[in-house]
């Protein structure tokens, strides 16, 4: 990576600004799910162990600008005290004169935590003012281990960069880019990509971009119907997207021409609905009127799990069913035991996306996986070939011309 690394700085008694995705799960006031915050904790220790005096901001869900007690950050911040076992002090706004003062009174290896960054509008309008607040907190010294944010243009993300004298990646950071960039740029062959999910239209990019990278791709979850569809098959009631009937059939057909191994299910587990207790198994050319496909069938995974056998390298995004009901969950189920065992035998195996995450937990093999990504909507722009404004933004190594 040609970026600045927090390793690359002098920390030892200076305040940095390190922008975190605390963007966790809350139940009432108590944090439900703590991933997010342990994550960082690797960039964290090691800024407390360089005595630096941290100020960690983040954002919190969506309070649309307004200060919203819903979404305050203070439970993080208890959180994290117990996850580190030593004092965090927070301020109750993340610019002004509370949390400047909070910040001149750390001392070396002490932490703050600002509240939401939300709550004010200038954070998504990457307002220069506003950052320059946020700037003013630290001592010229930003580092960034919100992954998951780095595809949005802010200023706790990008703004605040202008004002600081250097800006870095953090640990997690530097992990995410080091797996996902290793994929679209150097991968281990074969490179074996899947794809899932409700709707072509939210990863029509990824696809394209990943048919220029891969070797082969394999295509379930909702999403498969609307390429299904495009060639002339019967899809009963599954969901599609018909006005992307067209684009579909375009990129099957590139596929075709440049013999790209592009591959469909070729059976799937079909029901009245979600709901329905009653469900059979068929192939998709005599998929009933009256059905919808709620998961792959036994071929296909078949199929997958062969594909997936043989690769070095996986990037895995999107359910192949409704994987949050036990009826419609095999085949996700299967190719994550697939993507584990072929990650034991040497794969390099990344999943991304929020519930892919969630089905790979499920699984019980998730700590097989080669790399889980923490940024859902960022790693796909990322596998989509787009630049992330938040590692743009970075500082660049010295004597380095090219960016990330
Ligand atoms: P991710 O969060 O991993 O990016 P998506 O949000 O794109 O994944 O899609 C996940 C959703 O897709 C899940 O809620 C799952 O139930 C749904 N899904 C998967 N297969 C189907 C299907 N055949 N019909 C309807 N919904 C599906
Ligand atoms: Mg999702």
């Amino acid at each position: 990576m040609n970026k600045l690394s927090i390793r690359d700085l002098e920390l030892r008694g200076k305040r940095v600004f390190i922008r975190v995705d605390f963007n966790v799960p809350m139940a009432g006031d108590k944090v439900e799910d703590d991933t997010r915050i342990r994550e960082t904790l690797p960039t964290l220790r090691y800024a407390i162990d360089q005595r630096a005096r941290l100020v960690l901001a983040s954002h919190l869900g969506r309070p649309k600008g307004k200060i919203d007690p819903k979404y305050t950050l203070s439970p993080v911040a208890n959180r994290l005290r117990e996850l580190l076992d030593q004092p965090v002090a927070f301020a109750s706004d993340c610019v002004g004169a509370d949390a400047e003062a909070k910040s001149k009174s750390l001392g070396d290896g002490e932490l703050l935590l600002l509240e939401n960054v939300r709550f004010h509008p200038q954070e998504e309008a990457n307002d220069p003012e506003f950052s320059r607040q946020l700037a003013q907190l630290c001592d010229g010294l930003f580092v960034c281990d919100a992954f998951g944010s780095s595809h949005r243009a802010h200023a706790s993300v990008v703004g605040i960069t202008k004002f600081v004298r250097q800006a870095a990646a953090g640990l997690l950071m530097e992990k995410e880019l080091a797996y996902l960039g290793k994929a679209i740029s150097n991968p281990d062959r074969p490179f074996v990509a899947i794809l899932g999910g409700a709707k072509v239209s939210d990863k029509i990019e990824v696809v394209q971009n990943l048919m220029k990278l891969a070797d082969t791709l394999l295509i379930g979850g909702a999403m498969a119907y609307t390429f299904l569809k495009s060639q002339g098959l019967p899809i009963g009631k599954s969901l599609v997207e018909n006005d992307k009937l067209d684009l579909a059939r375009g990129l099957l057909e590139d596929a075709r021409r440049r013999h790209f191994r592009f591959l469909l299910p070729v059976d799937h587990v079909v029901a009245e609905s979600p709901n329905s207790a009653e469900t059979s198994i068929v192939d998709i050319a005599k998929t009933p009127e009256n059905l919808m496909g709620l998961d792959i069938g036994p071929q296909t995974i078949a199929v997958f799990n062969e594909q997936v056998t043989g690769a070095r390298t996986i990037v895995w995004n999107g359910p192949l069913g409704i994987f949050e009901k036990p009826a419609f969950a095999q085949g996700t189920l299967a190719m994550a035991r697939a993507v584990a065992a072929a990650s034991v035998a040497g794969a390099t195996s990344i999943v991304g996306g929020g519930d892919s995450v969630a089905a790979i937990e499920q699984s019980g093999v998730a700590s097989k996986i080669s790399h889980i990504s923490t940024g859902g909507g960022a790693s796909l722009e990322f596998l989509a070939g787009e630049n992330l404004p938040g590692v743009e933004a970075l500082t660049n190594k010295s004597g380095s011309q090219k960016d990330f």
